[in-house]
């Protein structure tokens, strides 16, 4: 199919309807906006005004090419003038009676070629196009925050839209500097499916008392990679807004126990300590952030007669066994190995989280930790919890990707772009399990199972699978 898309309209000119409308007008397109409030489009099209203007003087733009893309910006009073578009993206509030509404009504409006999409994060696209005349031409074109930074647009199909709509909108999108990936409707569609364990799993160690908030945050982010921590992301997103979707997504998935809101985000949002915008939320904005408790060198020195480490992740020094997280605590471990124990929970960086069995000698610990520390590490001990926090977090994101991409959710690629590119992750999940090893995962996620006893962390029927696959291989 060629493109064939002249005229965009936009409605609902707030955070995202201002932001696409920059994109859509950035790229050429006359476009009509328009919202219910029409206070909202004049104070919208200042806003792009003003960013366009702030673009020119860094010399990013040129003042013409700015004036261009304004003269574009065409506000609109009255909803029957989206007759002249070729494409309607709608980005009003994020409620189903208003989005079916307007797109009963759109559908008579606009002749039956005109395509009809939702920037709704949350309501399925089916359901939107159910009263729709020519419900094939009905889509998402879900777009990132900020729109005219984020290169993200996950492009949604609902039971009804049609392939050849679907293309199209991916075409578009690329050609508005955009990366597509298509999937279906289904609650979160992929980042906000796949992002929840980031953090549903970082207010879960905070609730058990693990490691404090900013040791958490420095675990993911420098243990693990991730740009930032999953409990100073949601200050930045906005309590209120990460825990709104977290709701949406846990009763979209019929109360399903993985996407548990947590009690602790609760009550921040029940006292409007909403993060940054309000100064205070897990962190307190308006002082300095308290730092990670990086251990302090140990001010012994250990010369250990051995060190050997073994084919199983676990490396003998002397008396002590370090061993690579499996999802067991060290008490468990020492128990069962009869032995003092110090778990590890490490990727590729040199940042690493440890724990310690009760039952260790202290010293026993202090040699551990010495030789990490020796090897270059950055050590952070946290209390002796299963999984331990980087692991446990990656471990839960893979299990919802691989979830999704069994249940046919996206493809394996798309589910590692939305990733990559929607939130930033360092590697795509699907292609980070791959890395990991899906046997140790399945393992880990097992042991976290059997350990708390919850639904929570049943690993996936996909996982199983390709550890066993795994595991045939190797012999
Ligand atoms: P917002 O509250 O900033 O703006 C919504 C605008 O829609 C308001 O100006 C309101 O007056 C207008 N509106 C409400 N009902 C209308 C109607 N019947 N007709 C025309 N205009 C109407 O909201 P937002 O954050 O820009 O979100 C808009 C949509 O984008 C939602 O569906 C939301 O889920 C989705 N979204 C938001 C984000 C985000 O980070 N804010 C990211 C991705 C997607």
């Amino acid at each position: 199919m060629t493109m064939r898309i002249h005229t965009v309209a936009v409605i609902g000119s707030g955070t995202m309807g201002a932001g696409i409308a920059e994109v859509a007008a950035s790229n050429g397109h006359q476009v009509l906006v328009y919202d219910i409030a029409s206070d909202a489009v004049v104070r919208a099209i200042e806003g792009i005004r003003t960013r366009l203007e702030s673009r020119v003087a860094r010399g990013k733009l040129s003042s013409e090419a700015s004036e261009k893309i304004v003269a574009r910006l065409l506000p609109v009073n009255d909803i029957q003038a989206l007759a002249a578009a070729d494409l309607v993206i709608e980005a009003a509030s994020e409620r189903l009676e208003v989005k079916k509404a307007l797109f009963k009504q759109l559908g008579d409006i606009c002749p039956p070629q005109t395509l009809l999409t939702s920037n709704t994060s949350s309501i399925s696209i089916t359901a939107v196009a159910a009263e729709v005349r020519h419900p094939e031409r009905v889509a998402g074109l879900h777009f990132f925050n900020p729109a005219p930074v984020m290169k993200l647009v996950e492009v949604v199909s609902g039971l009804g839209t049609s392939t050849e709509v679907a293309d199209l909108l991916c075409e578009l999108a690329l050609n508005w500097g955009k990366q597509p990936v298509r999937c279906q409707s289904t609650p979160g569609f992929i980042v906000n499916r796949v992002a929840r364990p980031f953090y549903s799993e970082a207010w879960r160690a905070l609730e058990e008392n693990v490691a404090p908030a900013q040791d958490i945050d420095a675990a993911l982010r420098e243990g693990g990679a991730f740009p930032m921590g999953p409990l100073e992301l949601t200050d930045l997103i906005g309590q209120d807004v990460n825990f709104a979707v977290t709701c949406s997504v846990f009763n979209a998935f019929w109360q399903e126990r993985r996407f548990l809101p947590s009690l602790v985000q609760q009550e921040l949002v029940l006292g409007g300590r909403f993060g940054k915008k309000t100064g205070q939320g897990v962190y307190d904005w308006h002082s300095e952030r308290p730092a990670a408790q990086w251990l302090e060198p140990v001010g012994v020195t250990f010369s250990p007669t051995t060190i050997a480490k073994r084919s199983d992740g676990v490396t003998e020094i002397d008396e002590v066994l370090l061993v690579e997280t499996t999802g067991e605590t060290a008490q468990s471990l020492a128990l069962r190995l009869n032995s003092p124990v110090v778990v590890v929970d490490r990727m590729d960086g040199d940042a690493v989280v440890i724990a310690a069995a009760a039952s260790n000698p202290h010293s026993a610990t202090q040699k551990a930790i010495y030789h990490l520390q020796q090897q270059g590490k950055r050590v952070l001990q946290s209390a002796d919890y299963p999984g331990l926090l980087i692991w446990r977090t990656v471990a839960m994101i893979i299990n919802e990707a691989l979830d999704a991409l069994q249940k046919g959710v996206a493809s394996e690629q798309d589910i590692d772009t939305a990733m990559r590119l929607g939130v930033n992750y360092p590697v795509g999940p699907i292609a980070w399990g791959e890395r990991l090893g899906w046997q140790r995962l399945l393992i880990l996620l097992e042991n976290l199972q059997r350990h708390y006893g919850e639904e929570r962390y049943r690993p996936c029927s996909l996982l199983r699978q390709r550890a066993l696959l795994e595991s045939s291989y190797e012999s």
